[in-house]
């Protein structure tokens, strides 16, 4: 019996209405349909199959290709108390039996998975003990080879769909092209052509392209004239720190973010941007995936994406809250030349490549025809240094090994310390080790948390020590000295990413990248980064429109606001002589750059900069070598 859904909407979530969308994608789940929804980011998709699956029998299972989105999620739900649990290769295998058995038993009205799960058949297997009623795939344009984040694990969500036959699926995305749309649909073999589809406009954001060879001082000037919370994305983690310390120079709030950090640092830094402690955090595309700030007034981005799918997911971080914003796009004349630099980059020549699994067999000391389905710690950077590799390059060819289906490359270096107690409860506490460190260890643990009996508890070493005055050392110690007598288990927190061999380690001679990974996965990228260039260097169309034609949406009207739709408008309605008076009378008070004008003065930007030099050329106004421009104060 389905329950009615504006009553689990309003009991579990307390909000009084759906969203855009959201009602139509339930009843369509509800009706047994395969389903694909496309939201943007924000637009609230989770909600799209937490609610029926409230309304059924039975668990729904998530699959998800990033980590600590789902832990995030999981925590929610627990928050508003619904049965979540999540299994990636991250997790022990003691955790994972223990989620598994209680799946079975029905404990849970969500499993998150990751995808590399599924390449598993003993797994497989045991869902049919499950009690399953909806599949969903969310970023389910990772199952496309022309989407711009395919993740070859995606592709064994297929065989879900044998082992789970008569289960409706839906998948989810914010973004995906015409080609990506039927290549989820086919991929997951849907049985009907459900697609809702919200539109990819977006009335509050104005799109904006500078072109600038200093970019720093154009962000800081765009900064300066908008008010509100800003992202300035770059490319590079050191950037991040780097332009966050320029800012805060210009007497800009900011802070950076980027994956390398710690759990506590990044969420520190989240929050204090979220409750506006600090106003703009320069970060990497690590920051966004998951937060949910509304009042995002400008979105810069320093550098290129590769794709526009990513540049309008980006960029829609800014006005959420349905308020005036700007996603601004920073260029300078070698960014050309950067972004085909980094196709060269993402594919390395074969022999680079087969040249990079072999030694990751030797650091990880794998013999040949061994390694299968086994997880290994991998110091990435240890790795480069020791073969003295290129970074990029290498980094590339793990990711193509792992389209290839040699390995499972996973950089998340998210996981917290954990433990659960194994002995019993009685057992325990009249257990004494003979060993007084392990004791005190032991009752620290047990009077700090909660819950240590019936599953993994996160467990934060530094808090313990400084609480209980014991030292980290020591706490790391006899936790695993605990672990070896089984009295708990304990998982230390993990800061290295790893590798899943999916394939027993092979001589690097039958070690075979496909043209259908190599060749023709270049050639998309090609495409996008086309597409990409297209659009920073674009000075005639409306940019909204570009955006919306890629993504196959031809019915749209121009959208008047970018600064192409601005720059028209304006070129319609003067004379020279206006413009003339307008750059005289803004010098008439104090010298000025070029940004001043074309910020300041509504027409058109090459209009401005014809008047600027023919003022100059006729003697009436001065540039000095700083690009600073003056009245000649002899006329
Ligand atoms: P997406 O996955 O599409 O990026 P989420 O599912 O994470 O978006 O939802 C974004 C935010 O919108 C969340 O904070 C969520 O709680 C909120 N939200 C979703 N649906 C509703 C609704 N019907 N009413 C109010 N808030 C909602
Ligand atoms: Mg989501």
């Amino acid at each position: 019996m389905n329950r009615d859904i504006n009553e689990i909407l309003s009991k579990y979530w307390g909000y009084d209405s759906f969203r855009y969308l959201q009602e139509d994608i339930i009843k369509s789940i509800l009706e047994g349909n395969d389903t694909l929804g496309l939201m943007p980011t924000g637009g609230g998709k989770s909600i799209t199959f937490q609610v029926p699956t409230m309304a059924m029998d039975g668990m729904a299972i998530v699959i998800t290709p990033i980590i600590s989105l789902m832990k995030d999620q999981v925590d929610n739900l627990l928050r508003r108390n619904i049965k979540a649990t999540y299994l990636h290769s991250g997790l022990s295998h003691t955790e994972r039996r223990k989620v598994i058995e209680k799946c079975i038993y029905g404990k849970y009205k969500f499993l998150y998975v990751s995808p590399e799960r599924l390449q598993s058949d003993g797994f497989l297997d045991q869902l049919r003990d499950f009690n399953i009623s909806l599949i969903v795939v969310d970023e389910a344009h990772c199952i496309s080879q022309w989407g711009y984040d395919f993740r070859p694990s995606f592709l064994s969500i297929s065989k879900l769909r044998t082992v789970l036959p008569n289960i409706p699926v839906l998948a989810l995305t914010a973004t995906a092209t015409p080609q990506v749309v039927n290549d989820i649909i086919t991929q997951l073999n849907f049985k009907n052509h459900k697609v809702f589809s919200m539109s990819f406009t977006r009335e509050n954001l104005s799109y904006v392209v500078r072109h600038n060879e200093d970019k720093l001082s154009q962000i800081i000037h765009i900064l300066n004239n908008v008010n509100g919370s800003g992202i300035v994305y770059v490319r590079s983690r050191s950037k991040t720190k780097q332009i966050a310390t320029e800012l805060c120079r210009h007497d800009i709030s900011s802070d950076y973010y980027h994956a390398g950090l710690s759990i506590e640092d990044k969420e520190e830094k989240q929050n204090k941007w979220n409750s506006g402690k600090t106003r703009v955090i320069v970060a990497t595309n690590a920051f966004g995936m998951g937060i949910d700030k509304p009042d995002v007034r400008v979105v810069l981005h320093y550098d290129c994406p590769n794709s526009l799918e990513e540049y309008y997911q980006e960029a829609g971080r800014a006005g959420r809250d349905g308020h005036k914003a700007y996603a601004a796009l920073v260029v300078s004349h070698s960014d050309n030349s950067t972004l085909s630099k980094r196709i060269a980059n993402q594919f390395p020549s074969r022999e680079f490549i087969k040249d990079v699994y072999e030694r990751v067999g030797i650091f990880l000391n794998i013999a040949i025809g061994d390694g299968y389905n086994k997880t290994y710690d991998f110091n990435f950077n240890l790795f480069c240094k020791q073969f003295k590799l290129p970074v990029l390059a290498t980094h590339s060819a793990l990711r193509l090994l792992t389209q290839a289906g040699y390995i499972e490359f996973i950089e998340e270096i998210e996981t917290l310390s954990r433990v659960i107690i194994l002995a019993d409860k009685n057992e325990l506490y009249n257990l004494h080790t003979a060993n007084n460190k392990l004791d005190i260890v032991l009752q620290a643990i047990l009077r700090q948390y909660t819950g240590l009996f019936a599953d993994y508890v996160f467990i934060n070493e530094e808090l313990i020590s400084k609480k209980f005055n014991i030292s980290v050392e020591d706490i790391y110690d006899s936790l695993l000295a605990l672990t070896r007598m089984h009295i708990l288990h304990y998982v230390p927190r993990k800061r290295s990413p790893y590798i899943v061999y999916t394939t027993a380690r092979e001589e690097k001679k039958y070690v075979l990248i496909p043209k259908s990974i190599y060749e023709v996965q270049k050639e998309r990228l090609e495409f996008r980064i086309n597409h990409m260039k297209k659009y920073a260097s674009n000075t005639t169309m409306c940019r909204q429109d570009i955006l919306l034609k890629y993504f196959g949406d031809n019915s749209m009207p121009l959208c008047g606001k970018c600064d192409i739709c601005i720059d028209n408008r304006k070129s319609l309605t003067y004379n020279d002589n206006d413009v003339i008076d307008g750059i005289l009378y803004m010098l008439s008070n104090k010298p000025r750059n070029i940004h001043d004008f074309l910020d300041t003065l509504s027409f058109s930007k090459n209009k401005i900069i014809d008047m600027l030099s023919k003022l100059v050329d006729e003697g009436l106004i001065e540039i000095d070598s700083n690009g600073i421009y003056k009245k000649n104060e002899s006329e």
